[in-house]
Parts: structure tokens; sequence; C-alpha cells
């Protein structure tokens, strides 16, 4: 029996890493850029396509910056990705190790790799507190999956109870990999096949062409997953479209952020962004005499946060006394962005 949802994505079984991600409460951690493969799907952008570490959009520099955006997500989990984790597996032993550390044994952490890991580097992620990892097999190799290190691999993962399961796009010769997981009694995850910055060339020279004009995915990938599924050919299987990861997951993502960080006077909406007042003043000195001004007029301080020379309060109030304060000023808006410091602006609405 299988579970779609409104945005195509569909499951006849969910591992705890999936749960969670569609929960919003997985941060991604992006552990290094480097990978010795060359997918032609491969959706890493040119940017971080070197020894880079980032927890979600943050840049990690150190460890306290991975610690900080699991808080401020308030995460459940982390999802370890790169490149290719496992050409630096110190890193993420020391990663897996200080995250259950410092959030707890029910911090749940997946990993995602390309290759094959012996039974030594699998006791080694074991004993650091992996909980579940998906193995990503070059589609070159789909076809002998069975006699293919992967087979080993997952065995060794099961003798240290680690959830492992396969992760590939859906594209042609699904189904062998499908097989294969089935006779294994591992799960399966498929992800829709989407066009990105980086992979936009090779995936056009194959003649993959986009769906429709607004997502990214590419025409055809979500059929293939479906027809295996009705053939019978599933198993515990997970199809996730790109819709759902752009719609669903991060949405869900940004208003765990928003509900962490937002001020009293944020009004947080439906999609995870914020909106406020703000006015912008020609320099500090200016910002104080603002400040002053509405403090005049009653607005209590709790309402009133001054950046620099940026005074912001809630929109509602600023629609009040946006008269009142435009002389000697810059700018005077409502702003709508991502709940982080110096988030991207979505709209900005002068008044
Ligand atoms: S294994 Fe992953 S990171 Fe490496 S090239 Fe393939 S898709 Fe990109």
């Amino acid at each position: 029996m299988s579970e779609v949802n409104n945005t195509g994505s569909f499951h006849t079984y969910l591992s705890e890493g999936c749960r969670l991600c569609q929960q919003g409460a997985k941060m991604v951690l992006f552990v290094t850029g480097v990978c010795h493969r060359d997918c032609f799907y491969c959706p890493v952008s040119a940017e971080r396509r070197k020894d880079v570490v980032f927890a979600n959009e943050r840049v990690v520099n150190c460890d306290q910056d991975l610690i900080e955006e699991a808080r401020i997500m308030n995460a459940l989990g982390t999802g370890i990705t790169g490149g290719e984790p496992l050409l630096v597996p110190e890193k993420v032993f020391h990663y897996i190790r200080l995250l259950k550390s410092e959030f707890g044994l029910g911090h749940h952490i997946h990993l995602y790799t390309s290759v094959a890991p012996d039974t030594d580097t699998i006791s080694r992620l074991a004993e650091a507190g992996l909980d579940e990892i998906r193995f990503h097999p070059p589609a070159s190799m789909w076809d002998e999956m069975e006699t293919s290190p992967y087979a080993a691999s997952i065995g060794y993962a099961r003798q240290f109870d680690i959830e492992a399961g396969i992760e590939v796009p859906a594209i042609e010769g699904i189904e062998k990999v499908a097989a294969f997981t089935r006779k294994m009694d591992c799960f399966l995850n498929l992800n829709e096949l989407e066009f990105s910055e980086s992979n936009a060339g090779a995936m056009s020279l194959k003649g993959f062409v986009l769906e429709g004009d607004i997502s990214n995915a590419v025409a055809g990938s979500m059929e293939l997953a479906r027809n295996m599924l009705c053939r019978g050919g599933a198993g515990k299987v997970h199809f996730c479209t790109s819709t759902y990861k752009d719609a669903v997951q991060l949405r869900e993502r940004l208003v765990r952020i928003a509900r962490n960080t937002a001020r009293v006077f944020d009004e947080i909406t439906e999609e995870g962004t914020v909106i406020y007042g703000q006015i912008l003043c020609k320099d500090a000195e200016a910002a104080e005499e603002v400040t002053e001004l509405l403090t005049e007029e009653g607005i209590p301080p709790e309402m009133i946060e001054v950046r620099d020379r940026s005074v912001e309060t809630a929109w509602w109030v600023l629609e009040d006394v946006a008269d009142l304060v435009r002389e000697n000023t810059e700018d005077v808006s409502i702003v709508e962005r991502y709940p982080f410091e110096n988030g991207f602006v979505v709209e900005k609405i002068p008044l």
C-alpha cells in the first residue's frame, strides 16, 4: 500500500531520516564538495566542489558554527552529505560524535555515500553513533548489485545496527536496483531527477527536458518511479519529488527557524518568512532620533530594534507612524525576508 501526497511524492516505507526530513527537522551537513565520481546528474554547484563545510546554507569554520545552526532550527537530526563524505572519514566521525554529545543520542544522523565501506569503516561509523546509511551506487553498477561491494556493506551496516538503504535518482534502470533492495529487504529512496545550474549541460546532452515551467523536475522521471510501483516492483520505496523538497521540506525548515528566532514584533508567515516594518535612516544618530520619536508615541521598547541605521518594528505599527518618521529617513518599508541574519529579502513594500 503506498501513500501519495499532493506534490506527487509517494512511499510504501519511510526511513526515520526521511520522516524527520519531511518535518523540516533535519539539518543538512555538507562535509566536503570533493568527490571522485562524475555523475551526469550531480547537483553540487561549482562553488561547492571543493573542501568546504556547510550546515544548511551556513559556512562552517568551527564546531560552534555547526552547533549554532542546529540550535537555530531546533534540529532533531542531521543528514551528512557532500561531495563524497567518506573521502574525509575523520571529519564525518568527528561531526557525528559532536552532534550526539551536544544534542543527545536521540539526534538522528544519516549518511549519504557513493562508496561501499568495509567493515572497519562501518564499525567506526557505528561507534561514533551513525543511525542510518544510504548508499548511492553509480548507474554503471546497477546490473550487478548483488555481487557488488554494496551488498556486503549493507550486511556490515546491519551487523552494527545501522539502518541501510539505497538512494538513487529515478532514471532508466531503477527496477534493477529495486529488485536488489527487495532481495536485501532494505529501503530504496528514489529522487525525482532535477535540472540544476551545474548539471543542465550534461542533462540536455543526454536528451532530458524539463517537465514544465514551474519546477526543475525532469520529464518522465516521476512516471518511471510510478510505473515501477504499479508493476509491483517496489518493496520498501520512497519517491521524493523536486516540488516536495522545495515546497514542503524547505518551508518546514524555515518555519522552525522563524519560530526560534523571530522577534516579538515579527509576523511569521505560513511560508516561514518574517514580515516587519523597517525605517532606514541616514546614520546611527538619525536612527536614535527616530527611536526616541517612536518611544514618545508610546511604542514599548520590546517592539523596537535598532540595527545600526535601521530601526525595525511591527509592520502594523509602522503603518501608523510612517508619516511621522519619514523626515530624515531614506526608506520606510514593510519587509518580508527569510528568517536568518541578513536573510534573503522576498519583498519590500515602500510606505
Ligand atoms: S556521487 Fe554524489 S556528489 Fe559525487 S558526483 Fe555523484 S551525485 Fe555528485
